[in-house]
């Protein structure tokens, strides 16, 4: 039972977003783009859309088809402007009244909202509109931007939203929906991805070009860095309403977090992969007799090392489709026996065998610790592990769901004693510069980075003002203190 209403919620999210404007199947359409999405967030799904006279909306925990697969589904969500959402939460109970798009009945008319990020100053931002008396119906950093908008003193809607923004800090991609338009806005920096795509004459927006594939959509162009676009009738109206900045898009999202299948800010995900890869075998060569990516995430990286290296790329070790993804499960115990349930050494490959292991990226280190153990048992006579990120030593703040900095491998030990606790022969990561030059830099601006790579290097581009306040403690008692007062 849980006895504080928001226990276990905090205000991370990393999501999917999704957007139709004009289309007589935009639900249907909403229903495939978000399912394309699905490795942003598997927790909860939802859609509103407008029929041109009200309002519609579903949602539910769990994943797009347990939601949005039957006929009836689609049916509820009348009208050819829809927009939609997944919902990935960090550990603990994932409550409905958190599942996005967020609806808001404003004195202009309905209005909805989908984010994927996270909002650096919501816990600030909120405590200063509950004392001005806006009654908060979740958890969500999202909701702050809604009690903005309602307390904007200017009157048109847009003029509202923006006004809303300026006032918040952190990583957003967002899709909203008003009675006569679909909006699109990325943040200052562009942290998370957003693009622009159209299908017959509709306009789509989405997290990543691989939801404009599944509908047959063509790409039109990335949503720019602190770009709000206002689809209506009248097409496209692109607007610029920020400062303008260089920017510093999550240098992750082609690490681990994107699709392969995509392309974001003009970078193919799986090229990438492919190139930190080869970078990593050209800064840590080691003699094996094959390279064995840990699926799914370490396949390209893998295949990059191997082509690179000039060394069998072996599946060495196999996946069990059916089995979430290891991370998001709550406790460590389930993380553990997660991992197990997960993947199983290819013994009659590996027996006898020198093996390089690559993977995208160390975070617990659960997972590295549970696959070595597993090639030794099969009979591996020697394991490398290549790691295609740099040391993850920084939780993100901005929208990837990264355990607290105390639970980070990485920030507790250097790569020697790493190693020693995995239990490789070797160990090494790429650099900070190499995997820059796989981005296509020639190495890592110091001065003025051009990606946000906060997780390998602690250089956070957006402030952190709930975290000055102490981080998850200040967030639950405030939170507790709200919920007092309900
Ligand atoms: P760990 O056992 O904590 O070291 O997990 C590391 C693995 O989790 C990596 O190999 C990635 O494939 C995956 N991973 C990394 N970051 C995330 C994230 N933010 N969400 C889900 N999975 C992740």
């Amino acid at each position: 039972m849980i006895t504080n209403p928001f226990e276990g919620d905090n205000f991370h999210d990393q999501c999917g977003v999704f957007g139709v404007f004009g289309h007589d199947d935009a639900a249907a359409l909403t229903a495939l783009g978000l399912h394309a999405l699905q490795h942003r967030g598997q927790e909860a799904a939802g859609m509103v859309s407008y029929d041109g006279h009200h309002f519609h909306s579903r949602r539910g925990l769990g994943h797009v088809a347990d939601n949005f697969s039957s006929e009836e589904a689609i049916a509820q969500l009348a009208g050819a402007v829809v927009i939609g959402h997944n919902r990935y939460s960090t550990a603990g109970a994932t409550v409905d009244r958190n599942t996005q798009p967020l609806f808001a009945d404003f004195e202009f008319g309905g209005f909805a909202i989908g984010h994927n990020g996270n909002l650096t100053n919501a816990v600030t931002l909120r405590r200063e509109l509950v004392k001005r008396g806006s009654l908060f119906q979740s958890t969500t950093d999202t909701e702050v931007i809604i009690h903005l908008i309602a307390t904007s003193s200017y009157k048109p809607v847009i003029d509202r939203f923006i006004d809303a923004l300026k006032q918040v800090e952190g990583a957003y991609s967002l899709v909203a929906m008003t009675q006569d338009s679909l909006i699109g806005v990325r943040d200052p920096l562009g942290v998370r991805p957003l693009v622009l795509g159209e299908l017959d004459s509709a306009y789509i927006l989405a997290s990543e070009t691989c939801a404009l594939d599944i509908i047959g959509a063509g790409f039109i162009r990335d949503i720019e860095a602190g770009e709000m676009v206002v689809i209506s009738t009248e097409g496209v109206l692109s607007l610029h309403p920020f400062p303008p900045r260089q920017a510093r898009h999550c240098i992750f999202e082609y690490i681990y977090f994107a699709r392969p299948d995509s392309v974001a800010d003009g970078r193919s995900v799986y090229e990438t992969r492919k190139r930190i890869g080869a970078e990593l075998a050209r800064e840590s060569p080691v003699d094996a007799d094959m390279v064995i990516p840990v699926p799914d995430s370490g396949v390209p990286g893998a295949i990059g090392y191997a082509q690179q290296a000039g060394v069998p790329f072996e599946l060495g070790i196999i996946r069990n489709h059916y089995v979430g993804r290891t991370f998001i499960e709550p406790s460590d115990q389930i993380r553990h026996l997660g991992v197990k349930l997960k993947h199983n050494a290819n013994r009659a490959h590996v027996e006898g065998k020198r093996v390089i292991l690559v993977d995208d990226s160390i975070v617990r280190g659960i997972t590295s610790v549970k696959i070595v153990e597993m090639m030794r048992h099969a009979g591996a006579r020697e394991v490398h592990m290549r790691i295609a990120s740099p040391p993850t030593t920084n939780p993100c703040y901005y929208g990837v769901d990264t355990p607290e900095r105390s639970e980070l491998m990485a920030a507790k030990m250097d790569v020697e004693a790493m190693r020693e606790e995995i239990g490789v022969d070797t160990l090494a990561f790429i650099s900070m510069d190499g995997l820059y030059r796989a981005m296509g830099e020639q190495s890592r601006n110091a001065e003025n980075p051009q990606h946000c790579d906060a997780c390998f290097s602690g250089d956070y581009p957006i402030p952190l003002t709930d975290q000055e306040d102490g981080t998850h403690a200040a967030q639950l008692s405030f939170l507790t203190e709200v919920a007092g007062k309900r």
